[in-house]
């Protein structure tokens, strides 16, 4: 009774985007075709949404989702779930607001299209918008604010609405996706009081591949720039690197950890990624990732995380995977138990998952180290899980975690601050800290 077909963003998130309201982010390939980032409002000029225009374009979607032939944008969506949804999308407020609201941005990265970088701007008012979630209270219990879409420091009025947004106190922490190419003092402001979390891309070692691959000649600045904002709060910037074909030398992946030592960014997070526009991480994306990864570990950064990206377009492992990784990494004596696989007999026989969401369970699919624990167990962070069951696993809260034990977080945006609350509870030595494959 009362299940229904749905996925956490229709029923939680808000996108709003230059010129239209989107109802995710999510990008997946369905018969050969990539979909995602669906659009509940398509904006026309100068004209205004209310929450209540939101709330009917979702529950329109929502209807046709549990019709017949499903909704044709979301057919074939990992993320789509069979379970009691607890009313109507965003009913029960925002738990994810995203302001991409203007595409206007001084970079052409490779991996990046004019849905970001095509210079529009907000075809309706987001400050009345955002003025009407508030008064309505569907922020009161938002757990996740993200700024991006184009390049967030670039809109005229970006200093005003930051700081109107900070001073509503709303919860969480802005997620600020920023290029970093402008200093801002007002991000400073937001990192060093703990209300903005600042997410900077690399994606390269040197200024030569920086220029190829992110359309611009910005790598000294970007990185003098992130030097600046991480002086007094440097667990608050994530820096991240989406490896491509064109980044993904190892000569190149060692001039960036040199880069991160000589800048001063070790005590920052460390994101690794990969282009959505590919498929399927190819052996030798894998390979570099792993070489990273291992780098960065070696350099003491403060913590790694790998993103839904990659797991998502992790293939099948088998010994043909592992023997092609490891070819690539031949070339520069990689030592092998760098990295763990369905070889690696584990250390202990259960696995903590921390996390509850879509990544924690993608990766007990798709990992093949995760399988060869005779027991695994869901950890819920926040104790927050309506459930002591995910599929046929249990779910404990996280003071049941015994303090040695193997575990892994399973989340993406909110890693980071799950670390940071290991951290405090005395347990992240418990986390394992070679790349799982
Ligand atoms: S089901 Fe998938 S594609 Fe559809 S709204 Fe949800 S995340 Fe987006
Ligand atoms: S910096 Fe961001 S918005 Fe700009 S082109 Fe690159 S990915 Fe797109």
């Amino acid at each position: 009774m009362g299940k229904s077909w749905s996925c956490y963003d229709l029923h939680n998130s808000v996108f709003l985007a230059p010129n239209e309201i989107r109802t995710c982010c999510k990008r997946f390939f369905h018969e050969n075709t990539l979909k995602g980032d669906v659009v509940a409002i398509e904006a026309s000029e100068d004209s205004n949404y209310s929450v209540s225009d939101i709330r009917q374009a979702k529950k329109k979607i929502y209807e046709e989702m549990n019709s017949k032939g499903g909704y044709n944008p979301c057919n074939g969506c990992p993320h789509l779930e069979f379970k009691d949804w607890g009313g109507s999308p965003i009913e029960n407020g925002i738990d994810y607001l995203s302001l991409e609201y203007h595409s206007i941005c001084n970079m052409r990265c490779l991996y990046c299209c004019d849905t970001y970088f095509g210079g529009k701007q907000a075809s309706y008012s987001v400050v009345n918008l955002v003025d009407e979630f508030i008064d309505n209270g569907l922020l009161t219990n938002t757990n996740y604010l993200v700024w991006g879409g184009g390049e967030p420091t670039l809109d005229r009025n970006f200093n005003k609405i930051l700081d109107s947004i900070v001073s509503m106190n709303i919860g969480p922490r802005i997620r600020m996706i920023s290029n970093s190419t402008n200093y801002s003092e007002e991000i400073k402001k937001g990192i060093d009081e703990d209300k903005v979390f600042l997410v900077t891309s690399v994606d390269a070692g040197t200024s030569d591949v920086f220029r190829k691959v992110r359309g611009l000649n910005g790598f000294d600045r970007v990185l003098n720039n992130l030097n600046k904002y991480s002086r007094d709060n440097p667990q608050n910037i994530i820096v991240k690197y989406i490896i491509r074909d064109d980044n993904c030398s190892f000569d190149e992946l060692d001039s960036f950890v040199e880069q991160i030592i000589d800048n001063d960014l070790i005590a920052c997070n460390f994101q690794l990624s990969c282009d959505f526009k590919e498929e399927d991480c190819s052996p030798n994306i894998l390979a570099s990732i792993i070489y990273l990864h291992n780098k960065l570990r070696i350099a003491n950064v403060r913590f790694i995380f790998m993103d839904d990206l990659i797991i998502q377009r992790m293939p099948k492992v088998n010994d043909l995977l592992i023997n092609n990784i490891d070819k690539e990494l031949k070339e520069v004596d990689f030592n092998l138990s760098n990295y763990l696989s369905f070889k690696t007999k584990p250390e202990y026989d259960k696995l903590y998952i921390i996390g509850t969401g879509s990544q924690a369970k993608a990766l007990v699919k798709r990992l093949s180290y995760v399988k060869g624990f005779s027991s695994i167990i869901f950890v819920d962070p926040n104790n927050s899980f309506s459930s002591n069951k995910i599929d046929k696993f249990p779910v404990i809260k996280i003071d049941e975690m015994p303090n040695k034990s193997n575990a892994i977080i399973g989340a993406v945006q909110s890693s980071p601050f799950i670390y940071q609350s290991l951290l405090s509870q005395g347990k992240a030595n418990n986390l394992i800290e070679e790349f799982i494959l």
